[in-house]
């Protein structure tokens, strides 16, 4: 078909592409002419261990499906040289899917520092790592493709994943940054929140539900964001068994006070104003600068409290 979307002469990392999701990814990139650098350190869920065989065994499944690919075991810590592999296989990196993961969930009382270092290590120091390394090369050849990977559990909180949902959302403000610095260099930085049958779901799903919860619902949407006709940067998409939904904030008009007789008793008495969504009129705020409006029309007319 003349419209397919292709990835020929395009080479992509996908972390963590020994299996589940980032498989998925991998797999669905190298059908479509990408060569892929498949990453995984090939550990345990809860990041410890290592085992080359996941990435080989994806590259054996992508080659013998006639595609290309090259294995890397390094930890995304590592990204560099995940990056190198990739340059000095291919000697190009036009898409990075920062998909590599790990779980330690724990009540906050009972989480231990370990637990939270690991987990910020594989995916915000990860996500960080493997990022700046690729940027200067999609920067220099004006050309960039990068996907991150969030979760629900980051962006909306969830018992027992504090270290985890901190990271996610750091991943998710990265993104949006990232975003708003590649965009003269056409380097486009989108945030999927999936939701996939994995081994990372095993614990916490019937195994009907990740029998049929398959990562393959979920790589067509990471597929097009990777590709060169994705119109947004920026994005953040929630996911899963082939439903695709896109996620934005939403800002209440606000509460306006006397600067004169501002005070905490005042805020309590407006506190239903400020937080309303249906009442007033509400915006959809995409950078700093969006607040700005409504920050000097309050000032406007006010004399400064003595
Ligand atoms: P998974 O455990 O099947 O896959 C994660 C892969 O990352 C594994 O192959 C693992 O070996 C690899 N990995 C772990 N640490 C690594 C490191 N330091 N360096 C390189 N590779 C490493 O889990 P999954 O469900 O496929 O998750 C993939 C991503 O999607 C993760 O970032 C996860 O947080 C995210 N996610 C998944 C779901 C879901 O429903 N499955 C929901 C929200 C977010």
């Amino acid at each position: 078909m003349a419209d397919t979307l292709r990835f020929d002469g395009q080479v992509a990392i996908v972390t963590g592409a020994g299996g589940g999701l980032g498989r998925a990814y991998a797999l669905l990139l190298a059908s479509r002419g990408a060569k892929v650098v498949v990453n995984d350190l090939g550990g345990k869920v809860d990041g410890s261990g290592a085992d080359a065989r996941a990435a080989d065994k994806v590259v054996e499944e992508i080659k013998a499906a006639g595609g290309e690919a090259t294995p890397n075991y390094d930890s995304v810590e590592n990204g560099d040289k995940i990056v190198k592999t990739a340059m000095d296989t291919w000697g190009r990196v036009d898409i990075v899917i920062n998909n590599a993961g790990i779980l330690r969930d724990r009540s906050f009382l009972k989480m231990t520092d370990q637990d939270w270092d690991l987990v910020y290590k594989v995916h915000l120091l990860g996500t960080y790592r493997v990022s700046k390394a690729a940027w200067p090369i999609m920067r220099q050849q004006k050309y960039g493709r990068i996907v991150n990977v969030s979760s629900a559990s980051g962006l909306y909180g969830n018992e027992g994943q504090g270290n985890y949902a901190a990271m996610k959302m750091g991943i998710a403000g990265l993104s949006a940054t990232l975003a708003k610095e590649g965009v003269r260099y056409d380097v486009k930085v989108n945030t999927i929140a999936p939701i996939a049958g994995s081994r990372m779901t095993a614990s916490v799903m019937p195994p009907d539900l990740v029998e049929a919860l398959k990562p393959e619902y979920v790589a067509p949407v990471v597929a097009f964001l990777a590709h060169a006709s994705v119109p947004e940067s920026g994005g953040i998409f929630e996911l899963g068994a082939g439903w695709v939904s896109r996620l934005r904030w939403q800002r209440s008009r606000g509460g306006f006070f006397q600067l004169a007789s501002f005070s905490p008793e005042a805020v309590r008495d407006k506190f239903e104003e400020i937080s309303d969504f249906d009442g007033h009129p509400t915006s959809y705020p995409t950078s700093n600068n969006d607040a700005f409006g409504e920050i000097m029309s309050n000032l406007e007319g006010q004399e400064a409290p003595p």
